[in-house]
């Protein structure tokens, strides 16, 4: 990509509204763009980051049985009377004349859709997981992409015969998250959080990024790495992955959350199923979320430096990002031209900043703030080879192009 075609412009300064690091950051580079508080359009360079995440999130999905589908954001009142949500849910967006709900979350689809297709013990187990926009009427929307009013959930729902199979896709599902977030970056912050599962569930668990810009504080136990969400510390002494009560707190954000329903809501919509004798029996569910703005958010916030952006290879929009100077030089423009093309037949994201009038400065400026893992320079002083260097690194050497390309290929 040109960066000269790009949609986007970066800006030298941050919008007065917006207080959150992840939400200036993101928009100073053209990432993302605030149409209102909480909601925020995604921009071609953010959209694939996101597109980086959501393809990590669907193959673990996918891995442990995951069936895409994907559901409606309007939801008929009635789904959500059945289930008594439509008056308590505080989060709800309501259109009370067309009696409507904008879907914050979607038990009270899935179940009764399940209902359709789950009749005997044989039909069970199932899990169906959609990548899909939620809307939820948030009051302190303060936190940049951490916490929107519109925003992309992934959510996987399970159904069960008995609660000993539940339990067991409820570890398989943790082994997931644990690889999602270790493939993103996150594995060293993450922590695994016992948290409060209301009514049907004693727990629920948290996945919690320590992060300053965090809403939630969690206390992580020294033993294991385990952690207790300061909701339910006062009830919770000992650490129940390794019986330690040595404990740090931190300031943490929930990427994910992974939760026990049992019958919450198979119940409100009859969803049942009949045994190997004939008898009738509830389906046990399972649901379990991650938020991908939540995620894109938390990487700025965990990775993010004085000038800007730091994208794991992961998810970085492009592994490597081209600065051309002195591209009036037609040997050089050549040369730049010439490397972009490698480049890109490599397989290699590339971001080119072919920008005629910027700047030497303004373009190092923009590398930083935009955070490509490699910053590659062709100028008039490189002769022949390219000047590499990482985004986390204090120093640049000279490569011939090759080198250059196999050390960007040897990333992760
Ligand atoms: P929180 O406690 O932060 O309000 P929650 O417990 O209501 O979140 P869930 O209903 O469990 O969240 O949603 C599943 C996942 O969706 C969360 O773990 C989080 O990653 C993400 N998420 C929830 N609310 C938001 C939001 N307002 N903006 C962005 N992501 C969100
Ligand atoms: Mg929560």
């Amino acid at each position: 990509m040109k960066q000269s075609q790009l949609f986007s412009k970066t800006l030298k300064v941050a919008p007065k509204d917006e207080p959150s690091q992840n939400a200036q950051l993101l928009i100073r580079g053209g990432y993302v763009d605030k149409l209102m508080a909480g909601v925020y359009s995604l921009l071609p360079l953010g959209w694939r980051v996101m597109k980086n995440i959501e393809a990590i999130i669907r193959e673990e999905m996918n891995a442990i049985g995951g069936q895409e589908l994907y559901l409606p954001s309007m939801h008929p009142k009635v789904n959500w009377q059945q289930t008594g949500r439509w008056d308590s849910l505080d989060v709800l967006y309501r259109l009370a004349e067309d009696d409507v709900a904008f879907g914050p979350t979607h038990e009270e689809v899935i179940a009764p859709l399940a209902k359709k297709f789950v009749q005997s013990y044989r039909d069970l187990p199932l899990a169906v997981y959609q990548i899909q926009n939620k809307f939820r009427r948030e009051r302190r929307a303060k936190s940049g992409l951490l916490r929107g009013r519109e925003f992309i959930m992934k959510d996987l729902y399970s159904f069960h015969a008995d609660e000993a199979d539940l339990d067991a896709y409820y570890e398989r599902v943790r082994g997931a998250y644990e690889r999602i977030f270790a493939r993103l970056g996150l594995g060293r912050q993450t922590h695994y959080t016992y948290a409060a599962g209301g009514s049907f569930s004693k727990y629920s668990h948290e996945f919690q990024t320590v992060t300053a810009a965090g809403e939630d504080t969690i206390h992580i136990c020294a033993g294991c790495g385990r952690a207790i969400n300061e909701e339910i510390k006062a009830e919770m002494a000992v650490c129940p992955g390794c019986g330690g009560t040595d404990f740090t707190a931190a300031a943490a954000v929930e990427v994910g959350n992974i939760f026990k329903l049992k019958t919450k809501y198979s119940d409100p919509f009859k969803l049942t199923y009949t045994d190997a004798t004939g008898t009738e029996q509830p389906v046990l569910m399972g649901c379990y979320g991650i938020g991908l703005q939540r995620l894109m958010g938390t990487i700025v916030e965990v990775f993010a430096d004085d000038q800007g952006i730091v994208w794991p290879v992961a998810v970085a929009p492009y592994r490597v990002h081209l600065i051309g100077l002195n591209l009036d030089d037609p040997s050089v423009r050549a040369q730049a031209a010439k490397v972009y093309q490698e480049l890109q037949q490599a397989g290699l994201a590339v971001l080119f900043d072919d920008r005629p009038e910027a700047t030497a400065g303004a373009k190092f400026a923009d590398a930083d703030l935009l955070g490509m893992p490699v910053r590659l320079l062709v100028s008039a002083k490189t002769g022949g080879k390219v000047e590499y260097k990482l985004r986390t690194g204090t120093t640049a050497e000279l490569l011939d192009t090759a080198a250059a390309l196999a050390a960007i290929k040897a990333l992760s």
